[in-house]
Parts: structure tokens; C-alpha cells; sequence
């Protein structure tokens, strides 16, 4: 099993049940004689499987019997060595019933108290300092415990009991609020919270500590006050999350079907992308020009109170400055938000690891992980197979993650960001060898991209040494791991054909990829198609300002001759000849196969957005342009590759003659959108079916950041489908960079398996 409040609640079950014998820990796992008549036994490894404890996973149940030996008593033995190490750091977890129901009882002593937790909620990861996991280890270790706090924690029929965290008004942390310079604006407790309630009602910027960081408040509903949070913090469009108090507030914003109203209100608690419900009652600049919302409901009992007094949506966004880490120590944190906020609602217990919320979408009925950090780290991913020796993935460049894997299990980091950013490649070392301690994994074979310049490129070969002795380097293509990551996200091992499409990766010949259809297994791939490279005018420029992409690829598409009339070129007439002659020339014009890119430029043609103010801004406003009743697409032949390649080519310049000529016979602009989204999946799924014609492979994985685009996603899917095909999306990992590390360690773990046992890891091994 993983997770903790597992020994309290055998102990439970067994004295319900009135079975005799004893629990503990050991390296394992957990351990349990018990005895008594054979109808209670049946019972008791039933419900032992059926029914855990809210934050325990059980992964598997081994049975034998032995001896009676004549116990009278059921009681909790002393963990073996090691017994706490793996067994223990659950993720962070939302506030549970019971707690909920104590904090809103006055009669309680616990009531309106904002850190009440117990074995079943509260912070976990966000406050473990090392092992054995054991308060002394944790940031509650200077609250020393009351006597009262003390019974309940001792207590095995408690649900305090052995719960790290627990605490009450008399002797855990408190409440402050404070002003930029660190005076308090009020007294402790109640009252600090009461002033924030009021200046967040006058509209004012509140800096409030978290669970794994400092996060921005502001009311949601008042336009000056959210467009003050933009201005001050440098966000320009990027769209804000709200809280609100429960799933009802949250259907009067949003359209919350079933499955969104389970993410919303489950243990785990992340932000849930909806679709905006029409002249909702929010300040415009909350979600500008974007058709969904990022809503969230409160996860600790501190965002319980919040939301019940303010009583109306508030916005809930990082304490940072747009690029940089979420502030998570106070000295950095009243340095950095000084001139954002305009008080700190501040408390005494410090933060270990900063970790962001995490980001979900629906999709048919199921979860699609955008980002995966507090409340899913760091619960790892549960393979098939067994690594045969420990391994460490040091993941991507931009939303990067790192893996830690051993045995079945792959440890997924929290979300670490981007680590251009100096102080996010600090937490990024940090974090791997704090997860490695966490874990006692000590890597052998660590596995990176293939991009020199990712700084987690450069890590893995500090990491080897100068003489590459201390660890085993495997380099692993970007767009191998994506699709080995959605493999492994679904504990199967391939063979599949794997479509990877994103921004961009570093590709075998050097050219940066993309648009990718490989066939692929855990240990090797081969690109079997791909779209026809096109130059990006100005390299990371390119990136920026997607107009020089639709340029590049105009000049492609017409061979030149650009269409007169086009009010792109026009926007654009005193660099266009420039830029296009760069493109030409492909010196600063590296050539890519991206699907990003193919974005970018059909949303400038279309005049959706030129100059980009965040990674994936075009593509998303191009997603939510199109018009989903239409169901016609752009019809493009796929071509097989000449001049030594192989495999087959997917000519994104047609498409772009397409939306070229529509646009210009006067097909209104969401049509536009919808058609190009239904070409490209169509085109997709011909891929494959000729794929599958040569090498019968019946199953396709869809992985790449593009693949967040519902749009998109449910025409593929619905396109493969149709045609017969099985189709594997993530669940557990994000399909964006968020999800490499898990990919990686996939292809290590497989590579390594082969090598020393000649078997690939299949998904019953
Ligand atoms: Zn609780
Ligand atoms: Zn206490």
C-alpha cells in the first residue's frame, strides 16, 4: 500500500470485527496477523481491499494462513526499519468532512480554527522536510503538542491518530496580517482574517500563504481591482483562476458537468478549466477573450473561512511576478509581492516545497492533466512493469517535471516550472535529491533529451561526471517520450503509433520536431510520418510573434507569390520582405516540423492574435474561435517523402492554402478555425490507417502539448475511432512537457531491462 492512516484503520476494522492479532510497517509495506473465526477473517481481507482509508492506495493484498497462537488483543506494532520511508509522504489533501463539519461547530475547539487537519486531510508533502516521515521531520516541528492534541494524536481509535500535522488555537499555528513592510495591520487569529475579509470587499490585493506557495487574491467581480492584480504583476492576458465556496457557485460561473463537479469537489482539488457560462457576474479581465474559466474550490480550512466570509468569487493566482517561481518562503515572499500586494495574510508554519496548484480539464467523461502538482504529487505512477535498476529522468526544458523510478514505481515531481529561470533550476536540483531521500532512491541509470542546451540536458551530464562513470546516460528523443509517457500512463508498452504533436523538440537529424507519427514501443521508435518542415523566421522570434510563422508559410504555400489583399501582410508591411526573405535564406531560420507552429500561423492569418503573450496563446484563441458545429475540414493529401527520407509527409502548406482561399471567399472566421481543426485530424487518422496497413498496429497514442486543444483531441479520437482503431490518451501525466520525465524513465527503465535481461517490459511482466 502507499498513503498513510492505513494502521489505524485495520486497527478499526479489526476490533469491529472482533478479530485478535496486530499491524505495523516494514520496507515493504504493511504487515497484519489476524485471527478469529473464518467468516470475520473473509470479511476483514474484503473490506481491507474494498474499502482503504481515504489518503491509501492498496496496490496489492498477499494472504497465507498460519498458526492460531490464542491472541486475545489487536493492537499496532512498532514499524520495522525502513517501514516509514516509502510508505508515508501522501500528497497534500483537501480538507475532509469531518474536519469541515468541526470547523464550522462552535461548540467544537476547532471551530474557525484555519489549520485544522487530520489523518484523513491537510498538509502532507508541502511541509515534509525528510525521513521517516515523523513530525520532528516536518514544519510543524516547533509547534510542540497540547496535552489535548497529544491524547488524539496516541490514540489508535482517534482519527488523529499518528496524523503528523495535528494541532488546535492552543498550540498550533496562527494568523497574521500584515503590511508590505511586515507591521500587522490587526491582531492574530480571527481578527487577522476578519481584516482581510474587509479589504479584500474594499477591492484591495491580498498576499495570502498556502499550502505550497503565496497566491494573490483579489474580489473577482471588480474590474478595477483585477485589472490593478494584472497591471502590478505583469500578466497581460494569461487567465486567472477564481475560487469560489462550493460546486453550486462554482455552475453558476461555469458549465460543471459531472465529471468537472467530482474533480472540483475531490480530495485532490485542482484548478478545473470549464466553459464560461454567458454575462457571468466577473470582472471582464479575470479570463479575457477566453472562453473558458479556471475555477477551484477551497482545499485547507484557511480558504474554507475565506470563501464562506467573503462570500464571493475571489481570484486565486500565483504570489509571483509573470516567469518567475510561486513565492513560497516569507522573506522572499514579502520581497517579491511587496509592490503587488497590498497586505499579507501570512501564518508561522513554513512551506518545505513549493508546489503550484494543479490543472485539469474533462474530456468524455474522464480527467486531462494539464499541469500535476499539489494534491497528485507525490503519489507515483504505478507501472506493469518492474525497473531493474533505479532510474532518474531529468525531463524537459519549459513546464519541466523530473521522475524518480524504482520497482513498479515512478515518482512524477511536482510541477518545477521553467527552468530558464535561475531559482526554478535551484528547486529543480533541490527537488530531485529531496525525492530521492524521500524515496531512498539512489539512480543508476539516469535518462535526459536530447537537446544540448536544456539545462536538464546538462544536469544528467553533470550528474555522470566528467569521465560519464557515476551514472548511466541515456538520451531519449522528445517526441519517443511523449508517446512512451502516454504508454506508460496507460501501463501498456507498445508497439502503438504514437502521435506526438507540440510546440517544438529537439528531433535525430537536428531539425527541430514537432508533428510527429511514430511507430513506437518503451525502448525505440521510428518516424514513419511527420509534417513537411517549414523555416521559423527568426528562430525563438518566431515563437513570439506568430505573424513571421503564417509569413514563412505563406511564402511556402504560394511558392512566392503571396496573394495580393492580405490584411495579415499589411499589418505587417515594413518587415514582411524582410522576414520572408530570412526564411528563405534559412540563416536564423531553423527549420521545424512543429504542429505549434502550423497553429501559430493560421491563427495570425486568420487575425486571431499576431504577437503571443504566453506559450500556446494563439493556438488556444484559435481553439476557441471555431465554431464545433462545423463539422466539414480541409481535405490535404499525404504525400510519401522523396530526396532520401522516408516515410510519409503531411503538407501543413496546403492546409494554409485552404484557410487562405475560404478566408477570402468570405467564410466567416470560426468556420475557418473549425475546418482547419477538422483537416488536421482527418489527416491524422488517413496517417494512420496507412500506418496500420503496413504494419498492422491497431492502437494509436495521441501525446504533445497540441493535444490539450479539445477540439482537436475529440476529432482525432472521434476520426480514430471510427476507423477502428484503439486510442490511448493521458490520464495521469500531462501530454505536455509536464509529462516527459515520466516518459523518459519509461525508455531508460525498458532500454536497461533489455540490456540486462534481453526482455522488453510488457504490460503484464
Ligand atoms: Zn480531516
Ligand atoms: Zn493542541
Amino acid at each position: 500500500m502507499q498513503g498513510v492512516g492505513f494502521r489505524p484503520h485495520v486497527y478499526g476494522l479489526a476490533r469491529r470485527l472482533g478479530l485478535a492479532g496486530f499491524v505495523g510497517n516494514d520496507g515493504q509495506g504493511v504487515f497484519i496477523e489476524v485471527e478469529g473465526d473464518d467468516g470475520a477473517v473473509a470479511e476483514f481481507l474484503r473490506v481491507l481491499e474494498a474499502e482503504p482509508p481515504p489518503l491509501a492506495v492498496v496496490e496489492r493484498v498477499t494472504a497465507a494462513a498460519v498458526p492460531a497462537v490464542g491472541e486475545e488483543r489487536f493492537t499496532i506494532v512498532e514499524s520495522r526499519t525502513g517501514g516509514e520511508r516509502q510508505a508515508a509522504v501522501s500528497p497534500d489533501t483537501a480538507t475532509c468532512a469531518a474536519c469541515l463539519a468541526e470547523l464550522w461547530d462552535e461548540t467544537d475547539r476547532r471551530h474557525r480554527y484555519p489549520f485544522t487537519n487530520c489523518t484523513n486531510c491537510g498538509p502532507r508533502f508541502t511541509i515534509v522536510r525528510g525521513v521517516p516521515y515523523d513530525r520532528p521531520l516536518t514544519t510543524m516541528a516547533p509547534f510542540e503538542m497540547c496535552r489535548r492534541c497529544a491524547v488524539e494524536y496516541h490514540d489508535p481509535a482517534d482519527r488523529r491518530f499518528h496524523a503528523q500535522p495535528v494541532c488546535c488555537p492552543d498550540c498550533g499555528p496562527r494568523l497574521l496580517l500584515a503590511d508590505p513592510d511586515r507591521r500587522p495591520l490587526s491582531g492574530p487569529g480571527d481578527e487577522a482574517l476578519a481584516s482581510a475579509v474587509a479589504r479584500l470587499r474594499n477591492g484591495e490585493i491580498v498576499a495570502v500563504k498556502g499550502l505550497g506557495g503565496y497566491h494573490l487574491a483579489v474580489r473577482a467581480d471588480d474590474e478595477p481591482a483585477v485589472a490593478r492584480l494584472r497591471a502590478r504583476k505583469h500578466r497581460e492576458e494569461k487567465p486567472f483562476a477564481v475560487m469560489v465556496g462550493d460546486v453550486e457557485a462554482a455552475s453558476g460561473l461555469g458549465d460543471v458537468g459531472p465529471a468537472e463537479a467530482a474533480m472540483l469537489s475531490g480530495p485532490r482539488r485542482p484548478i478545473v478549466l470549464v466553459p464560461k457560462r454567458e454575462g457571468l457576474p466577473l470582472a471582464p479581465s479575470v479570463a479575457p477573450g477566453n472562453r473558458s474559466l479556471g475555477l477551484m474550490l477551497p482545499y485547507t480550512p484557511l480558504h474554507h473561512l475565506l470563501a464562506r466570509d467573503l462570500g464571493i468569487p475571489f481570484v486565486l493566482t500565483s504570489g509571483n511576478l509573470t516567469d518567475e517561481p510561486i513565492a513560497s518562503a516569507d522573506d522572499d515572499a514579502f520581497e517579491r509581492l511587496a509592490a503587488i500586494a497590498d497586505c499579507f495574510l501570512v501564518h508561522d508554519r513554513a512551506i518545505h516545497i513549493r508546489t503550484d496548484d494543479s490543472v485539469v480539464r474533462a474530456f468524455r467523461g474522464g480527467i486531462l492533466p494539464l499541469r500535476r502538482s499539489r494534491g497528485f504529487a507525490p503519489e507515483p505512477v504505478l507501472l506493469p512493469w518492474e525497473f531493474v535498476r533505479p532510474v532518474l529522468a531529468t525531463g524537459a526544458e519549459l513546464k519541466s517535471t523530473f521522475c524518480l523510478a524504482k520497482d513498479r514505481r515512478a515518482f512524477v515531481s511536482h510541477h518545477i516550472g521553467d527552468l530558464e529561470n535561475y531559482e526554478t533550476y535551484a528547486s529543480f536540483r533541490d527537488g530531485i535529491e529531496h525525492f530521492g531521500r524521500l524515496f531512498d532512491i539512489v539512480p543508476e541509470v539516469v535518462a535526459h533529451d536530447l537537446h544540448p542546451e536544456y539545462l536538464s540536458t546538462k544536469h544528467a551530464h553533470d550528474l555522470a561526471g566528467l569521465d560519464g562513470d557515476r551514472v548511466e546516460l541515456t538520451g531519449v528523443q522528445h517526441h519517443h517520450a511523449h508517446i512512451a509517457s502516454c504508454l506508460a500512463d496507460n501501463g501498456e508498452a507498445g508497439p502503438v503509433i504514437g502521435v506526438a504533436f507540440d510546440g517544438l523538440g529537439y528531433g535525430t537529424d537536428g531539425t527541430i520536431w514537432g508533428g510527429e507519427v511514430l511507430v513506437a514501443d518503451l525502448a525505440g521508435f521510428e518516424r514513419v510520418a511527420h509534417l513537411a518542415p517549414v523555416a521559423m523566421p527568426g528562430g525563438a522570434a518566431a515563437i513570439r510573434e506568430p505573424w513571421r510563422m503564417a509569413a514563412a508559410y505563406l511564402d511556402a504555400a504560394f511558392d512566392g507569390d503571396v496573394p495580393a489583399g492580405l490584411a495579415l501582410a499589411a499589418r505587417h508591411e515594413d518587415r514582411w520582405a524582410t522576414v520572408v526573405r530570412v526564411a528563405r535564406a534559412g540563416v536564423s531560420a531553423p527549420l521545424t516540423s512543429s504542429a505549434g507552429r502550423l497553429f501559430d500561423a493560421v491563427a495570425a492569418v486568420l487575425g486571431v492574435r499576431d504577437v503571443v503573450s504566453y506559450e500556446g496563446q494563439a493556438a488556444i484563441e484559435l481553439e476557441q474561435l471555431a465554431d464545433p458545429a462545423e463539422a466539414d475540414g480541409y481535405p490535404i493529401e499525404v504525400e510519401q517523402a522523396t530526396g532520401g527520407a522516408s516515410g510519409l509527409l503531411i503538407r501543413g502548406t496546403e492546409l494554409i492554402r485552404a484557410v487562405v482561399a475560404d478566408a477570402a471567399a468570405g467564410t466567416p472566421g470560426p468556420v475557418v478555425a473549425s475546418r482547419f481543426h477538422n483537416g488536421l485530424a482527418q489527416v491524422v487518422v488517413e496517417v494512420c490507417r496507412r500506418v496500420r496497413a503496413e504494419r498492422g498496429l491497431g492502437a494509436v497514442a495521441l501525446s504533445g502539448g497540441v493535444f490539450q486543444n479539445l477540439l482537436l483531441l475529440e476529432r482525432t479520437v472521434a476520426g480514430l475511432e471510427a476507423a477502428g482503431f484503439a486510442v490511448l490518451l493521458h490520464g495521469r501525466v500531462p501530454p505536455n512537457d509536464g509529462g516527459i520525465s515520466l516518459g523518459q524513465a519509461a525508455v531508460a527503465g525498458a532500454r536497461d531491462r533489455e540490456a540486462r535481461t534481453g526482455r522488453p517490459p510488457t504490460a503484464q511482466s
